[in-house]
């Protein structure tokens, strides 16, 4: 397996990534790329996108200007922060509520609604739906969280629809960002077909109907139906990525969220990563993230330390050692999860036999699966390579252990962040699934 000479994201990584001939990967290159973008030029863009849609609403007497899709994380809190602070927008919030809520992320759910005094729009699937549906899906195409990303894609523009609000607005264009799959300069937009593919596996309501082995009717699946594409067009609704147009910091918007917007972070370490502030609303990620290194050998650590090097905040070295340390780990809200499903573990791994990467895993005498590739043993970058691709750090204060970070990652040089609030702590007695 080849991994990028800068960062330490593998060739094979989801859904597609490409090396340069120095050995740099996409990701990387698109990272490079969004600090040549002139931000000025994109945020006057934005101003004006904004202020038609406003002047549009206002005209036809509508309570609100936009839709903004939310489940109570940074982004969201970003995002919703800028359409009512910085741009004057009277927005609707959406949330596609998958079951898979930790106690945090509904904490900061509420924090949201309260902190910009918005409405807030939620539409929950029964947790036996969710139990079908995940089941079947792990079967199918390996993923627990199928309905998770396909309501978080469709049901805000049903509400749309619904209530003939012509522009949604998305916080960062997250494909763009880690692998580099999409680049900024084009200005990519929400299109239905990228929905189909990555968000839905390329799976629609219909394939899933006319499988008996789903055992789901129409109307289980009515939080991932799209909406008919005339009344759509009709209507011109538009899904729109602010982080096209504003430069996306999230490590900065992070700090900001929680100084002056009541944002809080996971409070001490986690099983899959050192990072405090990605993805703490839900306790799916986990095993998602198990999934993807069961399948293709790497994981979360691997995505978070490459952003993180790719800022300056870590060098490649230390991000592998991370990766060693959090990539391979089993979540314990697997049991959860297999308790869910009605499962056992053997048939869990089972379910994905036929999608591990054969690069990375090979199958022992006695059935069993073993990595036969990670970065941390046969990295296939040179020296040569390393150093020519190697960034320069930021100040030893601001890298990603440094002091004014003490409370975004967690390590063991650190205490954890004191929170004021001990409603945090509860986190630690484990995940359930929590609908309300
Ligand atoms: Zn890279």
């Amino acid at each position: 397996m080849r991994y990028c000479a800068r960062c330490t994201f593998p060739e094979n990584a989801r859904p597609t990534i490409l090396f340069d001939e120095e050995g740099i990967c996409s990701g990387c290159r698109t990272a490079e790329a969004k600090k040549q973008i002139d931000w000025d030029t994109r945020e006057r863009m934005f101003r004006e996108l904004v202020a038609e849609y406003k002047a549009k609403a206002r005209e036809k007497g509508q309570p609100y200007d936009c839709i903004i899709p939310v489940s109570g994380g940074k982004d969201s809190h970003y995002q919703v922060y800028l359409a009512t602070q910085v741009y004057g927008l009277r927005p609707l919030l959406v949330t596609y509520n998958h079951g898979f809520n930790t106690r945090l992320g509904l904490r900061n759910l509420r924090n949201l609604v309260r902190s910009f005094n918005c409405d807030l729009l939620r539409v929950s699937s029964g947790l036996d739906t969710v139990r079908r549906l995940s089941r079947y899906m792990l079967r199918r195409c390996g993923d627990v969280t199928w309905h998770y990303h396909a309501g978080i894609f469709t049901v805000p523009f049903q509400v749309a629809v619904e209530k003939r609000i012509p522009l949604i607005l998305w916080g960062d264009h997250a494909r763009s960002e880690l692998t580099g799959q999409f680049r900024l300069e084009d200005m990519p937009e929400f299109t239905n077909w990228c929905r189909q593919q990555y968000d839905m596996r390329g799976i629609e309501i219909d394939d899933i109907l006319a499988d008996p082995e789903s055992g789901l009717r129409r109307h289980e699946l009515a939080p991932f139906t799209f909406p008919d594409m005339d009344l759509m067009d009709e209507i011109g609704i538009r899904g729109v990525y602010m982080g096209v147009y504003i430069r996306w910091d999230a490590l900065e918007s992070t700090k900001m969220l929680m100084r002056d917007w009541g944002f809080a972070v996971h409070p001490g370490p986690r099983e899959k990563t050192f990072n405090l502030y990605h993805k703490i609303d839900d306790h799916a990620n986990e095993v998602h993230d198990y999934l993807k290194y069961l399948k293709f050998g790497y994981g979360r650590a691997t995505d978070h330390t490459a952003e993180e090097i790719r800022s300056g905040r870590m060098t490649r070295e230390e991000g592998i050692a991370l990766v060693r340390r959090y990539d391979s780990v089993r979540p314990s809200s697997l049991d959860l999860y297999l308790d869910l499903l009605g499962i056992s573990e053997e048939e869990f791994e089972a379910a994905i036999d036929d999608q591990r990467d054969t690069e990375i895993w090979e199958r022992g005498a006695d059935g069993r699966w073993r990595a036969k590739s990670a970065i941390w043993k046969n990295d296939s970058v040179t020296s040569n390579m390393l150093e020519a691709a190697r960034l320069p750090l930021v100040a030893e204060a601001d890298r990603t252990f440094g002091w004014n970070n003490r409370h975004l990652y967690y390590s063991d040089i650190h205490e954890p962040w004191p929170h004021a609030d001990d409603r945090f702590l509860v986190e630690r007695e484990g995940p359930e699934f929590v609908l309300v």
